[in-house]
């Protein structure tokens, strides 16, 4: 009984979240001593696809037709349930994204399937049953979660894994399945794309500023730390609903999750429902003017100061840094 692993396309790459993903399910095969089949839709070069091997993928089964090209829940359902059918895997994981979202809770109907979201540990394996760590309530606690059904689902969380790499290429099988206009919800008709920008959900570094800004006009310099540094822009809720920045760079309870290796928060009080949002990042840094603020309890690195004369310093020193 295979491990089966939805490897996200994003435009012609595999996303760093989707090789935690293609890791985690080699790590779950290995204890169960069966193989990891990696299921990737759309085009994408063969020397992408062996690479997934890289990351503990034996097989890639490939559907590359053409009608598949825009992602579609309902049909990308349908040919993962191809792949579990014709593979007969019984443990099926995904990165916890928008595609696990919105495919996991299809195929868990359909199949009858137990799933958990937002995992962060590797399974304890009893019997027919696999025991999970995820977080509940926003992040603010664990829960330990039994799954018995006979196909089990597991959408990991991502950043919470680092994958080993190795040089094993995986083999690449093209995979076809007979798809009708009933097999697709919806049509795409216009896609906007942001492609210069670093992916928020993605990033290693992000550098996230709120209402202590002041102004839409004052994101110039957390633009050009952004850029130093490879990383993404974010910000507050107050700060995407007075127009400031796009609500695509809102974090928070209501916003995106992240989990960054380095969080700086600039002018952001670091109310419960901002932390919700971005503490599980591994480092947070926090700029602000008043030292009672919240968020230097949640900070790892703290400097309490005014953004305005902190950030450009900082610009500066990193300016020197990179020569
Ligand atoms: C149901 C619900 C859901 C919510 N969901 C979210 C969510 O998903 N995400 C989210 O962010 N919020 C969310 N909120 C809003 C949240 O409660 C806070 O109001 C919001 O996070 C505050 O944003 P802020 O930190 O940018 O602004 P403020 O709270 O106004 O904080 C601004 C900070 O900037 C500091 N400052 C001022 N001037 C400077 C300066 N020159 N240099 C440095 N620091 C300075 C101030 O000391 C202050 O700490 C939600 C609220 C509710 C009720």
């Amino acid at each position: 009984m295979a491990v089966l692993v939805y490897a996200d396309n994003s435009g012609g790459s595999v996303p760093n979240s989707a090789l935690e993903a293609v890791y985690y399910a080699s790590k779950v095969a290995a204890e169960k001593g069966t193989e990891t089949i990696a299921v990737v839709i759309g085009a994408l070069d063969n020397a992408i696809l062996e690479s997934l091997g890289n990351y503990g993928a034996d097989k890639v089964l490939h559907y590359s037709d053409d009608k598949l090209s825009d992602f579609d829940s309902q049909s990308y359902t349908r040919v993962v349930s191809d792949a579990i059918n014709s593979t007969g895997a019984n443990v099926i994981i995904f990165s916890h994204n928008y595609a696990s979202k919105s495919i996991g809770p299809r195929l868990s109907a359909k199949l009858q399937a137990g799933m958990a979201v937002a995992v962060m540990g590797l399974p304890k394996i009893d019997g027919d049953s696999l025991t999970i760590r995820r977080t509940v309530y926003a992040g603010k606690a664990f829960a330990d979660v039994t799954i018995s059904s006979a196909i089990k689902i597991i959408a990991v969380t991502p950043n919470a894994f680092s994958p080993e790499v190795t040089d094993k290429k995986a083999a690449v099988e093209p995979a076809s399945v007979d798809l009708t206009d009933s097999d697709f919800g919806m049509k795409i008709t216009d896609t906007n794309k942001v492609t210069d920008k670093v992916s928020l959900t993605e990033a290693t570094v992000v550098i996230s500023g709120g209402r202590g800004l002041k102004d839409a006009s004052n994101w110039d310099m957390l633009e050009e730390m952004a850029d130093m540094l490879g990383a993404a822009t974010a910000c507050s809720k107050p700060v995407a609903d007075m127009g400031w920045r796009p609500h695509s760079e809102h974090v928070g309870q209501t916003g995106i999750t992240v989990r960054p290796n380095l969080y700086f928060a600039i002018g952001i009080s670091g109310a419960i429902q901002h932390l919700a949002g971005v503490n599980g990042s591994k480092i947070i840094v926090a700029i602000n003017t008043d030292s009672e603020a919240p968020i230097f309890k949640a900070a790892d690195y703290g400097i309490i100061g005014d953004a305005f004369e902190v950030v450009p310093r900082l610009n500066t020193a990193i300016k020197n840094l990179n020569g």
